[in-house]
């Protein structure tokens, strides 16, 4: 296993070579292509691409719900492809999922406070009265108020649903989190909420998250790495500061022009960018909508 030479720690997450391929009947389709990225304890890795490319496929497989065709996906140092159920069930308070669609992830027959409970009793011994005051606290964290604990998911809009997803994740102090499209599915003012208390969060609980997005916009203030994925191959993987400053990839720089930014002078220059990378691509690339 290899280790970051500047502070001599392993990796959190270490995929090499990673593979998936889905099979239908006789046929078999590759969907991510031999994959590799390291994340270390506290940082945030963005995976991006579009629809399609693979990135999904990548967060499932790391929790085990897509199948490892070859490569490998090390958590601490344990092979994770390879990992016995019972030994994934023990890790499954280190490692947890935050997906697009609170509503379809959370039991809308279970209350708030028995939903965040769960996890607790799973994995922490604790007396009705501690666990209580840890439901309490991280409803309190997350934004919402104390008595959401005896409310049901219908009860709430979609971003309050998606920080009671975030409360169940996070309850039991996981070392890594896959946020898969955390966002997509909300009002873009609801998104930033939501963005800044998955940033609070991350540096508070020293989370280290793989967030997953097609938009290089969401990502773009949380992430200390990127992925970019095309057609599941890492065409440019780096420091995000590097990338957003100067992207080696056309695929990249065509995502960065899709993109939006609050800056209208900027996004001018974007649309300028954009159209012109779509009239050089009729010679030398296919455009986004064919990729
Ligand atoms: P993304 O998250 O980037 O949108 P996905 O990882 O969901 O991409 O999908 C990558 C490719 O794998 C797509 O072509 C998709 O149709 C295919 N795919 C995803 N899930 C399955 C599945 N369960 N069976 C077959 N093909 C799948």
């Amino acid at each position: 296993m290899s280790t970051n030479p500047s502070t001599n720690v392993s990796p959190l997450l270490e995929v090499t070579d990673l593979a998936v391929d889905y099979r239908n009947g006789r046929r078999s389709f590759r969907a991510v292509k031999g994959v590799s990225f390291t994340l270390e304890c506290g940082r945030t890795l963005g995976l991006v691409g579009e629809s399609g490319s693979g990135k999904s496929t990548i967060g499932r497989a790391i929790l085990g719900l897509a199948p490892v065709s070859s490569g490998s996906v090390r958590f601490r140092g344990e092979e994770l492809a390879t990992m016995k159920r019972a030994r994934r069930r023990e890790l499954s308070n280190q490692i947890q999922v935050i997906f697009q669609d609170p509503y379809s992830s959370l039991d809308i027959t279970k209350t708030i406070g028995y939903t965040l409970a769960e996890p607790l009793n799973h994995h922490e011994r604790l007396t009705r009265e501690q666990t209580l005051k840890r439901i309490r606290e991280m409803v309190r964290r997350v934004g919402l108020p104390e008595e959401s604990i005896h409310r049901y998911p219908a009860q709430f809009s979609g971003g309050q649903r998606q920080r009671i997803a975030i409360a169940r994740a996070l309850i039991g102090n996981p070392k890594f989190v896959v946020c898969d499209e955390p966002v997509s599915a909300l009002d873009l003012s609801i998104q930033a909420e939501v963005m800044n208390l998955l940033a609070e969060l991350q540096k508070s609980m020293g989370l280290a998250l793989l967030f997953i997005s097609h938009d290089l916009s969401v990502v773009r203030h949380i992430s200390d790495d990127l992925v970019v994925l095309k057609n599941g191959l890492a065409v440019e993987h780096g420091r995000a500061d590097d990338i957003y400053a100067n992207a080696e990839h056309p695929y990249t720089r065509s995502l960065l022009a899709a993109s939006p930014v609050p800056d209208p002078q900027a996004q001018a220059e974007r649309r300028r960018a954009r159209q012109a990378a779509a009239i050089g691509s009729h010679a030398r690339t296919p455009s986004l909508e064919r990729i």
